[in-house]
């Protein structure tokens, strides 16, 4: 790391900052450390995790999908009962020390921008702890600090409580009470699940959900994430890799549906303060709506690069961004999975390496 002057500020500097220490910061890290590339992490957490620090208590190891491990070092046995939020952080806190990581936290980048004209020159990175200049940025910060929720008429006059599956801590809160759940996703029918066990509950979606009796084989997943690759090299927004899977019908998501908790119903025409307006012009009393509508990238930082498109979406060639190829995009879009953080981190340090100026110091350091 070196210093140097710019805009009348004293930055640090370093070829390639790494902005976020999830699983997909953390596995570029890793590839960028086994190649000798002078690297810097920044997380705005307090420790280690990634969003896995803020899931909600029953997302148990038994009820997530299926967690990949991190480049170079196994998972620790599991037991099925944690919470995923407990077992996770501790795998990456080990992870990070194991490897003598070191993660600057909690530091937010605050903007990334373009030093000058220079197409191969270096980007400024403005951060709660000063400001860095890097030869490239590894973008890795999620989507968790953007819940999306829709817009309904009549929405702001609700009487009862409206809550982001961010938000959700566990379903006692809800108990007595009528618990509108709105999405498709795979958290909106776990959170039926255990809702229903403790109170009434209606579910809505845009979109009759796709139910499958299976696993995806690994040619239906690699297809699934060619779609949502395909949208993204268009400059599409990203879907979710889940909303191309369809759902999969699991004991506890079966035993919901012989319940009732998963008859699902068309998206209502509007919210009143009561409860909300079905399409057939009745009124279902609620005291609860719970969003569980997904969440978008966080990439509010990157906004003075100007890369979005008239699409919406920012035109990708693999984790590279099209138009500045200093800066990749690793755990968005096709890689927003643990699967697809590993592989985007080992994918943008490859293509990393081919820019001017960053060959490597060190061809492979192997760990012993
Ligand atoms: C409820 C839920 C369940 C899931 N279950 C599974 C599953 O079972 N299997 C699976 O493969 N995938 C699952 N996923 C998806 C998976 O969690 C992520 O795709 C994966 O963990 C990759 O995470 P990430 O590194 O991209 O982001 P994150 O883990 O969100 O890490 C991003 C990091 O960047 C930091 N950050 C954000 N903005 C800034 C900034 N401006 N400056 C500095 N730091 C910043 C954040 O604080 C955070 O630490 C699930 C997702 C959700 C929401």
């Amino acid at each position: 790391m070196g210093r140097g002057y710019h805009g009348g500020v004293t930055a640090a500097q370093t070829d390639v900052a790494v902005i976020g220490a999830g699983q997909a910061g953390l596995s570029a890290a890793y590839h960028l450390q086994r190649r000798g590339v002078s690297h810097v992490m920044f997380d705005a957490e307090e420790g280690p995790g990634g969003a896995w620090r803020h899931r909600w208590k029953s997302l148990r190891m038994a009820t997530v999908n299926g967690i990949s491990d991190l480049p170079g070092i196994a998972k620790p046995a599991v037991d099925p009962r944690e919470p995923s939020s407990e077992f996770l952080t501790r795998y990456f806190r080990e992870y990070e020390e194991e490897l003598g990581l070191s993660v600057q936290r909690p530091v937010k980048v605050r903007a990334v921008s373009r030093e000058d004209d220079d197409p191969a020159g270096r980007l400024q990175l403005d951060t709660s702890r000063g400001d860095w200049t890097a030869r490239a940025v590894i973008n890795a910060t999620g989507t968790w600090t953007r819940p999306f929720w829709p817009i309904y008429p009549g929405q702001s006059t609700f009487r009862g409580r409206q809550l982001h599956v961010a938000d959700y801590v566990a379903a006692e809160e809800f108990t007595g009470k009528h618990v509108i759940v709105v999405g498709g996703g795979i958290s909106a029918v776990g959170l039926l699940d255990e809702i229903s066990q403790v109170t009434s509950t209606s579910w809505f979606t845009r979109r009759a959900p796709v139910w499958r009796d299976a696993e995806f084989d690994s040619r239906a997943g690699h297809d699934a994430v060619a779609l949502v690759e395909e949208r993204v090299r268009k400059g599409l927004p990203p879907q979710s890799v889940v909303s191309v899977t369809g759902l999969i019908w699991t004991p506890a998501l079966r035993a919901a549906a012989a319940r009732g908790a998963l008859d699902r119903q068309p998206m209502f025409a509007a919210i009143e303060p009561d409860g909300v307006r079905l399409a057939d012009g009745n009124l279902l009393k609620a005291d609860v709506i719970l969003w569980a509508t997904g969440f978008r990238a966080e990439l509010e930082h990157l906004a003075p690069l100007h890369l979005r498109g008239p699409g919406g979406g920012i035109v990708m060639d693999g984790t590279q961004v099209a138009a500045e190829p200093r800066v990749h995009l690793v755990g968005y879009g096709p890689s927003s999975s643990t699967i697809g953080a590993n592989r985007a981190g080992r994918a943008a340090v490859a293509a990393i390496l081919k820019l001017p100026g960053l060959a490597p110091a060190v061809e492979t350091v192997t760990w012993g």
